[in-house]
């Protein structure tokens, strides 16, 4: 099952040249998740080729604008493209006053109907649940409240081993048993064990998105082992004591976090405007976590194929 993020922003706070504030995409067994929406996003997202009909949640993580002043723009375009189907909203409560407003003064009463979900900061929640993937809010320490997302992919059903199925003459409606583990017993008496017809799916993996927080342990248990862990990392470390007045994490904490919490990679993004170049940020928190790489905006990483 297809499960991989595409970066659209990787600034913090406002755009700069070559730099978009913060959004993601996940394309989820070809369906889309945005993850945060910041100005910029529509543009990026037709820059890569991302078909903003084809996004059916969207989750914000907090109201700094750097993550959401795109968001009332996307919605409106989706109006005005003919959408009709309904669009979740993952956000902290006050999100919704703000879009009702924008759209009462712009008199637009929108062609698709739009749920919103809130979020807390106060304990983990799961937010979403489907056959694909199990969502759960990830609380940060910033200085308004926020959360990341923690993106939980679901353990798919065996595989059958078509060849073997052929060969043994399985009936085709016993199929469905077989991909849920059972055993099949031929019309003459004998017994062949699932594992001979089928092989185990892949282990669910998991994607790990900590937008702005300062560095605090108190969710690593929460991300223990990500596939994939995205982590804010707004300044070089020789900045520390900035990162702790701005409820931000240095490039060296983000390599920390990932090293503590055993993720298999780690990407840093959410970048000081004041970093014309990347290359320090990303040999700092290299010095910690070796594989961790850049978000580089139009950049695809695969979690799973
Ligand atoms: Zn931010
Ligand atoms: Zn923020």
């Amino acid at each position: 099952m297809k499960f991989e993020v595409t970066i659209l922003g990787s600034s913090s706070a406002t755009p700069i040249f070559n730099r978009n504030p913060t959004a993601q995409v996940l394309n989820i067994n070809e369906k889309l998740y945005l993850v945060d929406c910041a100005e910029g996003t529509q543009q990026q997202m037709l820059r890569f080729d991302i078909k903003a009909s084809r996004i059916d949640y969207i989750f914000i993580s907090h109201l700094h604008g750097d993550h959401y002043l795109g968001l009332v723009g996307l919605l409106s375009s989706l109006h005005l493209n003919g959408r009709k189907k309904a669009l979740k909203v993952f956000c902290p409560a006050p999100l919704k006053e703000i879009i009702d407003l924008q759209l009462k003064y712009s008199e637009t009463t929108l062609h698709y109907p739009v749920e919103f979900v809130f979020t807390s900061d106060e304990r983990p929640e799961v937010i979403l649940d489907n056959q694909d993937i199990i969502v759960e809010t990830i609380p940060l320490d910033h200085r308004i409240p926020t959360t990341g997302f923690l993106f939980k992919q679901k353990k798919r059903q065996r595989k059958l081993i078509k060849e073997k199925l052929e060969e043994l003459e399985i009936p085709v409606p016993y199929y469905t048993a077989l991909k849920k583990g059972r055993d099949y017993e031929a019309p003459d008496g004998t017994i062949y064990k699932n594992d001979t017809l089928t092989i185990d799916s892949n282990e669910p993996k998991t994607y790990a998105y900590c937008s702005d927080t300062l560095y605090t342990e108190k969710y690593f248990e929460q991300i223990n082992s990500a596939s994939l862990l995205y982590h804010e990392s707004t300044f070089l470390n020789d900045m520390l004591d900035r990162a702790l007045i701005t409820h931000h994490t240095t490039a060296l904490q983000a390599g920390e976090v990932a090293l503590k919490t055993n993720a298999t990679k780690l990407i840093i993004g959410h970048f000081s405007a004041r970093y014309k170049t990347l290359n320090e940020l990303l040999d700092e928190a290299q010095s910690v976590f070796p594989n961790t790489e850049l978000a580089v905006e139009g950049k695809t990483f695969v979690i799973s194929e």
